[in-house]
Formats: C-alpha cells, structure tokens, sequence
C-alpha cells in the first residue's frame, strides 16, 4: 500500500459476511501490509476457523455462544485466543487497531460499532443498519471520543472521494445536493402485480452486485436506498432537502455530487465491492485491487431515471423516517428487518415487507433516543411490535 511503513492493524467485525470475504480479499493480496487482530461471526464456527488460521488472527470471537465449543475445537493447538458472546464482540471490537471495518449485517452490530467508536477508532462502516438506528447518537460518539468514519458502501464512500474526504457541516456549504445512485434492483421494471409474487430467490438474485441475503432483499424493495439516504444524512451534514436518488441500472456511477458553481462530481468504478473497501482501507492513499478495470466502451451506455416510489414505497418510508428524525429511522430500520427476515422465512410477500414497515411507524413513536442504550430499546420494542403484527396478520 502507497505511504505504510510497516503492518498495519485491522479487525474485521463480520468477518464471515460477504463484506468480510471481499477485505480479506484485499488483505490476502497484500499479506505484507497487513496484521489481522479480530475476527468475528455470528454463528459460522468452521468458516470463522478457517479464516482466523489463514490470517492468523490474534483472536476469533463468535456472538452466538452455543457454537463457541465448535470454534474452540476448530482452533485447538492453534495459540489463537477465542470467546463467544456478545460482551466478547464488544471486547474484540474496543482492541487497539490501526482500522475496524463493521461488517456486521442488521441493528446486531451497533453496540460493536459503538464500542470501537467510543475508543476513538478509524472505522470502516458498512454496517448501514446501525448509523441509521443510532443517528445522532452514534454521530455525537464520533465527535466526542475523535473516531473517524470512513464509508464503505460504494454510495457513500464515492460523495467521500467526491468530497475528498471533508464532510465536516462546515465543509459542505458549497454542496448544492448529492445523488445517491441505484440499480434500481432485480425488479427494477416488474408490475405492482409482479412484484406481488416475487419469491425470496428471485429477490436475492441481483442483477449488478453480489451480496449477502438481507442487503439483497432490500435492494429488491429499494429500502436499501432508503437505508443509505439516512446514513447520508448523517454523513454528510447537507440537509435532507438536499439529498436525491436517482436510477442507474448500469451501477458504474456509484453517486454525485453537484457544487453551487454547476460542477458534479462523480465516483465511477466497476460494481465490485472491493473497489469502497479498498478506498476505505488506504484512505487517504490507494491500494491495488484485483477488479477489472471500467470499459466505459463495453458499458456502452450510462442511463438514468428516476425513481418510483409507487412500485417501491420504501424510499418515501424512510424519506419521511429520516424527516421526523429521532426515534424514527431505528423504528423503521427494526421493522424492516423483522419484515426482511419474515419474507426469507417465506412467511409474507414481497409487498408486505414495506407495508409492515409502514404500519409499524404509523404505531409507535418512541421518544428520541439519547444514548446506546436508549437506541437498543427503541429497536426491540419495534421489532416486539413487528413480531406482533406479523402474529396477528
Ligand atoms: P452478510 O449476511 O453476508 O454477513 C453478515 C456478517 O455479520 C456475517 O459475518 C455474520 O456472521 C455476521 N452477523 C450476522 N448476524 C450477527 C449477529 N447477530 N451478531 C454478530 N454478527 C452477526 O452481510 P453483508 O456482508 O452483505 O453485509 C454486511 C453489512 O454491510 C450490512 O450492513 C450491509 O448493509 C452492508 N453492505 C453490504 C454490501 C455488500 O455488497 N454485501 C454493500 C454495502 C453495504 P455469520 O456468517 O456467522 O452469520
């Protein structure tokens, strides 16, 4: 990597997820660059094994307990220290590094990232779910302990590049707005009708980008736009008013940014998640990747239009969520993900994964939350309420 002397440090919460495979992806290119601290999973012992004996890892953590005896087996004899829990997580995320990347997927992975937030930690985020849910909370820990958030997804870590790195309230005054770009997903052209049947198969089969379940999911609902509008929101200080969305099926534009001049800048890059994650981990040098590199010839054509918030309902949900502000967005984040899980499940359809959401906050409107602890429960008692509906549907 351009300007490391020696290795640099890393944990990766999440390790096993399909973020965590694409930057230890990265790491395995550059082994000389690199010295793996943590790695963690939620309940996938053999592949956590796997992974902390190639990079040898000081320490591998599983959040589900009952499979800690199957990574400790998995370990033996190896000299790498390993603990189950979710006290564990926190632990492994507080550890001295140099970078944490938050690969966690869901509400599951905000107290970790807090944790490493209030050590004052470089924190490479993807983990959406949990800056969307804490809000403020997560933004004040940031300023007060003097962490740094770098963006992962490739929307918000192209508006980074785009801002080259100055995101400060103060900084953005010249930002005329920001658009975040989306495939528009695997449904992107179906009927209302259409949409009705999908099947979770079809919903995790996207056309641009190959991830885990729950973010496909949202994809297919465009509640992922609606997800990374509010972690724009806080990001990058502009004003919701300023923050649009626009479709891009081709998902080589991965977002703009228009100054008051008329310029717009934007990130243009294969949709590979390598690419963010690179960014990310050399920030502010570079680092070699393996992606093909952007033929703008073979594209062709770059196309967009805009988005279609009758067929897919989720972007105006968390427009209003993020507008109404406090306990809001980590009401609309909870249900959706009770809703996303359901759907998996084969319990509901497609179309009621944003209509769930939508009753969900149209019946609780928590007082806003001011600390860790205070966004925890917001989240349950949504979820609770989710639950609840999905009983009674
Ligand atoms: P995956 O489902 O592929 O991986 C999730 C990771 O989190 C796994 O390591 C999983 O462990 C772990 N995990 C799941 N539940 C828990 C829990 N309750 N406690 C502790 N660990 C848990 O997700 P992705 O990698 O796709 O996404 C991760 C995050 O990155 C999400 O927030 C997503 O929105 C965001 N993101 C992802 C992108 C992508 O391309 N995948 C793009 C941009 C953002 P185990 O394997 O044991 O279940």
């Amino acid at each position: 990597m351009i300007g490391s002397a020696s290795p640099r440090t890393i944990t990766i919460l999440g390790a096993t997820g399909s973020i965590g495979a694409s930057t230890l992806d990265l790491i395995r290119r550059a082994r000389d660059d690199w010295r793996v601290v943590a790695l963690t999973a939620h309940c996938n012992a053999a592949e956590l094994a796997r992974l902390a004996r190639e990079f040898s890892a000081e320490v591998a953590i599983i959040a589900d307990e009952a499979r800690l005896p199957d990574l400790r087996a998995a370990l033996a004899g190896t000299g790498i220290h390993t603990a189950g829990g979710a006290q564990a997580l926190i632990e492994a995320a507080s550890r001295a590094v140099d970078i944490t990347v938050a690969a966690i997927v869901g509400c599951a992975g905000l107290a970790p990232t807090m944790a490493a937030i209030e050590c004052g930690k470089t924190v490479a985020l993807a983990n959406k779910e949990a800056l969307v849910s804490a809000g403020s909370v997560m933004t004040a820990a940031v300023a007060l302990h003097g962490a740094k958030l770098l963006p992962v997804d490739s929307e918000h870590n192209a508006i980074f590049q785009c801002l080259n790195g100055k995101c400060a309230a103060a900084d953005l005054s010249h930002v005329a707005s920001i658009t975040l770009t989306a495939s528009g997903g695997p449904f992107r052209d179906w009927s209302v009708q259409q949409l009705a049947a999908a099947t979770p198969a079809q919903a995790v089969r996207h056309p641009n980008w190959d991830m885990g379940a729950k973010i496909s999911v949202d994809s297919a609902t465009m509640m992922n736009k609606g997800l990374e509008l509010i972690e724009a929101f806080h990001l990058f200080p502009v004003g919701l008013e300023k923050l649009r969305i626009i479709i891009h099926p081709q998902s080589v534009v991965h977002s703009m940014v228009e100054f008051c001049d008329g310029s717009t800048l934007a990130q243009l890059g294969p949709p590979d998640m390598r690419v963010p994650i690179a960014s990310a981990l050399a920030w502010p040098a570079r680092m070699q990747t393996p992606c093909a590199p952007l033929d703008l010839a073979a594209v062709g054509e770059l196309t967009f239009r805009s988005a279609d918030e009758n067929r897919f309902p989720a972007t105006r949900l968390a427009r209003e969520a993020c507008g109404a502000g406090g306990a809001m967005p980590a009401v609309l984040n909870a249900a959706n993900e009770v809703a996303v899980a359901a759907f998996l499940a084969g319990r509901i359809g497609f179309t009621r994964i944003a209509a769930l959401t939508e009753s969900v906050l149209a019946r609780h409107a928590p007082p806003a939350p001011t600390t860790l602890a205070e966004v925890i429960a917001v989240d349950h008692e949504a979820r609770a309420m989710a639950a609840e509906m999905l009983e009674h549907a």
